[in-house]
């Protein structure tokens, strides 16, 4: 090992780069390493977008509310800071989506909207007989040739059908990406259906076989799928933040430029400082990146990433106020619908403890990638178009007594088609260029908290290889 003391620096605060802090730091002392990580992070707090505001009561998400528990990096950070008394999984409940002016329960067994049981699918009435019809062909259409990428849209309208793809498969995929699916990247997004496709020609069959090899036992039927903590996501960027004891942390500071010197890179602060680093980790969004390391040909394609702006509204009201026909936890909204949300969750039934008794918790979300204009409007704007169209669905009495409204710019990264292709591109040039510079994060290798603590912890493998492989 060299006795050189290397220098490791982070660059942005959100959960990629804090995980990737917080293992690193384990690493270092497991292996009694010679090194020293500073984080820098643009803005005055940590936790990019994990944000979580405790307001009359209630506990409102600004950005994520949750994360999956299947995908076990989440659940196993939160067990590495010893928080797991903290876990939380949903209410189970029926989820809708709505079609014009009418709410549909999602059918039972469908998985990001393929069906895996025959019979819920075959007696909605979410699809006409001829849509059913037309999805059902899955099980005789061959699979498709081998093909690098193609659009989500594309992949789903040739196997399931345009009608299943508009009332199911899109809202639900929107209400990820906030994206149109007639770009965004099957690879970067859900590469399993495409295998599962390659693998079983029928999406149905393919998802049934691996449904039933993932069966749950009986007695963990029940529990939700999602997990978040009982005092808020933001409870995990607190504690990554009280744990870090080898790091030192800029906050309100931006990394500006990067310079190569002769043996060590020199980061340009926005502040006038200069930190010099041996190696280094971009997690900021590619926005960043770009400017950065301006000019540079690998950053081609990179530059026309788009990032789609988002909004929630999150509204407070005495149980007695709102009166809803349906039992669940919220509903999604077919783009061919006339309405501004795209999407609501009945908080206060989805996460029971984030409400205070007596009270009802909605969470409506606007934005999605060609209709983002609702963004800009003014809080009371919002309220009201939010109130509109909810009041199409519920019955609501009155004015909200708690109202929280986050806007998020250019805050969801669009993994079009060829998205791969342009990350490796920029992984290339890094690695040739400026070798020891790793990016990574939600604009790279998906966007979910859990693919984002995976990232996290990945790097710190790079990280380590690249400064003490060789000389161990
Ligand atoms: C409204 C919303 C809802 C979401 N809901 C969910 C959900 O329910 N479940 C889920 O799993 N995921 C959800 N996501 C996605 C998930 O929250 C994000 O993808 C994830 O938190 C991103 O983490 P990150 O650390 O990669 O990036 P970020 O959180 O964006 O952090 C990057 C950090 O870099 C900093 N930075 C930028 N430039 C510089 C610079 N030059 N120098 C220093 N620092 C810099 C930024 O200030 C920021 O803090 C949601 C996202 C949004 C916006």
């Amino acid at each position: 090992m060299s006795s050189e003391r290397k220098r490791i620096v982070i660059i942005g605060g959100g959960i990629t780069g804090l995980t990737a802090a917080f293992y690193l730091e384990r690493e270092i002392k497991k292996n009694h390493l010679s090194a020293e990580v500073t984080l820098v992070e643009a803005s005055p707090r940590l936790g990019g977008k994990i944000q979580t505001v405790h307001k009359d009561g209630y506990i409102i998400e600004k950005g994520p509310d949750s994360f999956l528990e299947r995908k076990q990096s989440a659940p196993q950070l939160v067990k590495d800071l010893g928080m797991e008394h903290l876990l939380v999984n949903n209410a189970t409940g029926q989820s809708y989506v709505l079609v014009n002016e009418s709410l549909y329960p999602i059918p039972e067994g469908a998985v990001m909207g393929v069906p895996t049981k025959i019979g819920p699918f075959l007696t909605t009435s979410l699809f006409s007989f001829h849509g059913k019809l037309r999805a059902a062909m899955d099980l005789v259409l061959p699979a498709s040739k081998p093909q690098e990428d193609q659009s989500l849209g594309e992949f789903f309208r040739r196997r399931v059908g345009g009608e299943v793809v508009e009332n199911l498969i899109e809202p639900l995929l929107s209400g990820i990406y906030a994206g149109d699916i007639d770009r965004l990247s099957l690879m970067s997004t859900f590469p399993q259906f495409y295998l599962t496709e390659q693998k079983y020609r029928s999406l149905i069959v393919g998802m049934k076989k691996s449904k039933s090899g993932n069966a749950q036992k009986p007695a963990a039927k029940k529990k939700g799928l999602f997990q978040t903590l009982k005092t808020g996501l933001q409870t995990i960027v607190e504690e990554l933040e009280k744990q870090l004891e080898l790091t030192t942390i800029y906050k309100g500071t931006k990394v500006v430029s990067i310079d190569r010197g002769q043996d060590h890179y020199s980061l340009m602060l926005d502040n006038g400082g200069i930190l010099d680093a041996d190696a280094a980790v971009i997690t900021a969004p590619y926005k960043a990146i770009t400017s950065i390391f301006q000019g540079e040909d690998w950053l081609e394609g990179l530059e026309d990433i788009v990032s789609t702006s988002v909004a929630n509204v999150a509204l407070g009201f005495p149980e007695e106020a709102v009166e809803m026909n349906q039992e669940g936890t919220g509903f999604v909204i077919s783009r061919n619908s006339d309405f501004s949300i795209t999407a609501c969750t009945w908080t206060n039934k989805k996460w029971p403890h984030t409400t205070p008794r007596g009270k009802v918790l909605l969470r409506a979300y606007v934005g999605k990638a060609g209709d983002e204009s609702v963004v800009e409007q003014s809080d009371s704007e919002m309220i009201r178009i939010v109130l509109e169209d909810l009041k199409r669905i519920m019955k609501i009495d009155g004015e909200p007594e708690m109202s929280c409204i986050t806007r998020w710019n250019d805050a969801m990264p669009q993994y079009h088609v060829g998205h791969q292709q342009k990350i490796k591109k920029l992984r290339d040039g890094l690695k040739t260029s400026y070798p020891g510079i790793f990016a990574t994060g939600a604009s790279f290798e998906g966007v979910g908290i859990p693919d984002c603590i995976e990232q996290g912890k990945q790097v710190v493998s790079d990280v380590l290889a690249y400064l003490f492989e060789q000389t161990k």
